[in-house]
């Protein structure tokens, strides 16, 4: 321990402590130092990088990977790590030795130069380059086999413990104070906030706490009361003994197929694996005396993927090994960090479950953190990254083990498109859901929820073929959307998630936090968006009136953690308000098409006529022996009723449906339907082609605020403001490709004129409209609007050839909402 790191006593208070002396703590109170804020501890139980830092293989490549958010992260962390030695004086043995992904399938390829073509407009300067280059860059590798290699000549390397120093150097330059040896050993809180820490030399009282402890982040979550579902699993790389010809220069080099990344290390090869079948860690709790820890290595169970890695690397066979190493790192169940204020404690930051990539993250990590409690939001989509989207189940100790055994395997997976885990499947099922297997049904998983992805057809059993092309569900895909526009759909939405909010004070609670009013007729319902402060979108959803005192407010079930936390945070404690979660009570059964009206007429006696059942309202009707509660509404662009049915209900429901749903050619349809009709119809979907950094004008939802409803709201006037501001520069466009060829999965670049200009966000096959749709944001200054779409020649495209689009504002299939509104 270093004279400066023992305090005579620990401070007693603080503006925000920080747990964890690894480089994301570190990085955080590097940030928040930048930003000037100075009473800043960092408390760490043992010594700075103890915990899974020390012995990172250190690998800063970022590649093509993630989202826009994940991609700036690693580009912001690589450009801190190259500067943070000329500013600190503590060098992070940063080098720019690039980084070479190679691949040898062709459909391997074709991920990558989509991944490519993505990451190239966030500035990540990555070119495809031929197996012979392959093989001059990395003589000493076996490319006879390969197809491709992808190049990013300014990634590299870093010294992990370097850089973590350098962090450290520099928030102490800034006044951040850094304690060791010092454990947190409780959370201090009070009515639902923190103020503070208990370590073993006292108490620390804190306006914010931010939990950076890696592996031991769930249970210092746990003191908290807060969620925070990671599991450590073991890593492993190997180190050889010096190899002739190998040098420090050379790039990184990872090889997915094989499940290997390799580089030099003391003049000997260092080959790292992402095993597809891992090996959780640390289920009894992570030993008191874990500090610069190893795991002892099982070289039965690495033995078969090492002999994988000398196929690329045959050299390895000649030369004897040094150190097989294993250490922990920590996973999540959706291999995506967890970051930001946990919804069940203000003030309470978290920052973990990196994935093994937190030293290629940490910088941007801790400049997130940083900026998002320094101005108490976050500066950057966090749709993919947030908390939040964690429920509480996820902490389950043997789903988050049988969870785990596939997460290092992810690392590598192929990106297919409608990829799911294989691994602790059927937590979450909705009752229809065995009846849906019957009727051929392939599930995907989202949140635990089992859902009906696509139907087989009799005699087919439901199996994906992955691929960048047509996957076989492809024409079953088809045929669920062509009966949603000519006949009629049963599709299960039973994960939408249902709030009933009742008290005196519900409609003026719902009033102010909701763009639109919602002070409307009993049985009305109103499709309207949350906004912030800043007058950007916090949750899109419907609120539907049930009585004087009570509302439904239903969202999609990605960000049902966030619409409570919201919820209970914009009511104030005296609000005479009750907030119950109805989502497991009822099963939501959505019956949609021209066809609607007549199959819900055979199974009801209610009068589903136009002129009774308005769009947008919800009536209780009976169906066999049931009362349900029918909306009209539809998210799909047709004449249709959501069903909210009491659970116990649900299978006779279904069951009286069917059986009258033959002659007006009912058939079941999935999610992907639902995404093929969506997406035709410009409907927007939270956290996928909108998020929290959108207006409602750059979203195209401005006609969900009322800005003139005589009570105010959050929101308005930032709404306002942008209002006055004129033509959005950013606008979400809706595009058609003219060739019905290829496909749109999401990530490909748009070209307005030659010029990149955006890209898309979520791609569908539109089997009406007659080719592939997107939806992306398009940025020009000076204004995005209609004039603007139809005097450039706009292209998308999709693996390297641009394709011809038709862009526009308005929803392509019944802009005029004719289908909708029936008759
Ligand atoms: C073998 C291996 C190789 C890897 N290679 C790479 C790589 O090449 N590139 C890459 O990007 N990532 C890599 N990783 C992942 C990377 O090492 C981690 O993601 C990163 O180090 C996590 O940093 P952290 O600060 O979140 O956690 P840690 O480094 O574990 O820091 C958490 C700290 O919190 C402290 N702590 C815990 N509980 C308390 C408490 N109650 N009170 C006070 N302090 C507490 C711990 O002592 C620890 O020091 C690798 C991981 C492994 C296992």
């Amino acid at each position: 321990m270093t004279e400066q790191n023992y305090p005579a006593s620990i401070p007693t208070q603080a503006q925000v402590v920080i747990i964890g002396g690894g480089v994301v703590g570190c990085s955080v109170a590097y940030h928040l130092a930048k930003l000037g804020w100075k009473d800043v501890v960092l408390l760490e139980r043992s010594k700075l990088t103890a915990g899974t830092t020390w012995h990172a293989a250190g690998l800063v490549v970022s590649g093509g990977f993630g989202t826009e958010t994940t991609i700036n992260m690693a580009k912001y962390t690589r450009e801190l790590y190259q500067r943070l030695g000329e500013e600190t004086g503590q060098d992070t043995g940063y080098k720019a030795i690039g980084y070479l992904e190679v691949a040898s399938n062709a459909e391997r390829v074709e991920g990558l130069r989509r991944q490519a073509d993505f990451a190239r407009g966030y500035g990540i300067d990555v070119e495809q380059i031929s197996p012979d280059e392959v093989k001059n860059l990395w003589p000493l590798l076996y490319t006879d086999d390969l197809l491709a290699g992808f190049f990013n000549p300014l990634d590299g390397r870093a010294n992990p413990v370097d850089t973590t120093m350098a962090l450290a150097k520099g928030a102490r330059m800034g006044g951040v104070q850094i304690l060791e040896d010092i454990p947190v050993t409780g959370i201090l809180k009070d009515k639902g906030r923190v103020t503070g820490v208990v370590t073993t030399q006292g108490e620390i009282q804190a306006e914010y706490v931010v939990n950076c402890c890696g592996i031991w982040s769930r249970e210092v979550g746990k003191m908290a009361g807060v969620n925070v579902p990671l599991q450590a699993a073991e890593h492993y790389y190997l180190i050889t003994e010096p190899v002739e010809g190998l040098h420090p220069d050379l790039p990184v080099v990872e090889d997915p197929e094989l499940y290997l990344y390799l580089r030099e290390e003391v003049g000997g090869l260092m080959v790292g694996m992402f095993e597809p079948v891992s090996q959780p860690w640390g289920m009894n709790g992570i030993p008191e005396d874990f500090s610069f820890g190893e795991i002892p290595p099982n070289w039965d169970r690495l033995m078969p993927y090492l002999e994988k890695a000398m196929h690329r690397i045959p050299i390895a066979k000649e030369i004897g090994v040094h150190t097989l190493f294993c250490g922990p790192e920590s996973f999540t169940p959706d291999m995506s960090p967890m970051m930001g204020e946990a919804p069940e404690l203000r003030n309470f930051f978290i920052a973990a479950g990196f994935n093994s990539l937190g030293i290629l993250l940490g910088g941007g990590v801790g400049q997130i953190i940083a900026q998002w409690i320094v101005d108490g939001y976050p500066p950057v989509d966090i749709s993919s990254i947030n908390i939040e989207r964690m429920s509480p189940f996820r902490s389950n100790q043997r789903y988050l083990y049988d969870r785990t055994v596939e997460m290092l395997g992810w690392q590598y997976a192929e990106g297919w498109p409608n990829l799911h885990f294989e691994s602790a499947r059927g937590a979450r099922r909705s009752p229809l859901h065995d009846r849906l297997a019957k009727a051929g049904a392939w599930f995907g998983e989202s949140d635990g929820w089992e859902y009906a992805d696509w139907y087989a057809p009799p005699g087919v059993e439901p199996d994906v073929e992955h691929s960048w092309q047509r996957q076989n569900w492809f024409e079953y895909n088809a045929a669920e959307h062509k009966a949603a526009r000519e006949a009629v759909i049963l599709m299960d939405l039973t994960p939408m998630s249902k709030f009933l909010i009742q008290g005196r004070d519900a409609q003026q609670i719902l009033n102010y936090i909701s763009a639109r009013d919602v002070n409307v007729e009993i049985g009305r319902c109103v499709y309207t968006t949350w906004l912030n402060e800043r007058g950007t979108i916090e949750a899109d959803l419907t609120i539907t009136r049930l009585a004087q005192d009570q509302y439904q407010v239903v969202s999609s079930w990605s960000i049902h953690t966030h619409v409570l936390t919201w919820l209970k945070r914009n009511t104030p404690p005296e609000a005479h308000v009750s907030i119950t979660d109805l989502t497991s009570a009822y099963a939501l059964i959505n019956i949609q098409g021209p066809n609607s009206r007549q199959l819900l007429s055979k199974v009801t006696s209610a009068d589903m006529s136009d002129q009774s059942f308005p769009h947008l309202t919800m009536q209780e009707i009976d169906i066999g022996y049931a009362l349900v509660n029918a909306l009209r509404i539809t998210y799909l662009g047709e004449l249709g009723w959501e069903l909210y049915v009491p659970s116990e209900f649900s299978l006779h429901v279904y069951d009286c449906l069917l059986a009258a749903g033959d002659e007006f050619g009912l058939k079941h349809a999935g999610l992907q339907t639902l995404e093929t009709l969506r997406m035709e119809k410009a409907f927007r979907d939270y956290g996928h082609d909108i998020d929290n950094l959108d207006t409602p004008q750059q979203a195209g939802l401005a006609f969900t605020v009322d800005a003139d409803k005589p009570v105010d709201f959050i929101g308005k006037k930032a709404f306002l403001e942008h209002k006055d501001s004129g033509t959005p520069d950013r606008r979400l466009v809706q595009f058609l490709l003219e060739d019905p060829q290829p496909l749109l999965h999401g990530g490909e670049p748009i070209y307005y004129n030659g010029v990149r200009v955006g890209d898309i966000r979520t791609g569908a096959y539109g089997h009406t409209l007659g080719g592939a749709v997107g939806l992306g944001p398009i940025t020009h200054a000076g204004g995005v609007n209609k004039d603007y779409l139809q005097a450039g020649k706009i292209e998308i495209e999709v693996v390297g050839v641009r394709y011809p689009a038709r862009a526009s504002l308005r929803p392509m299939y019944d802009p005029g909402n004719k289908k909708i509104k029936g008759g």
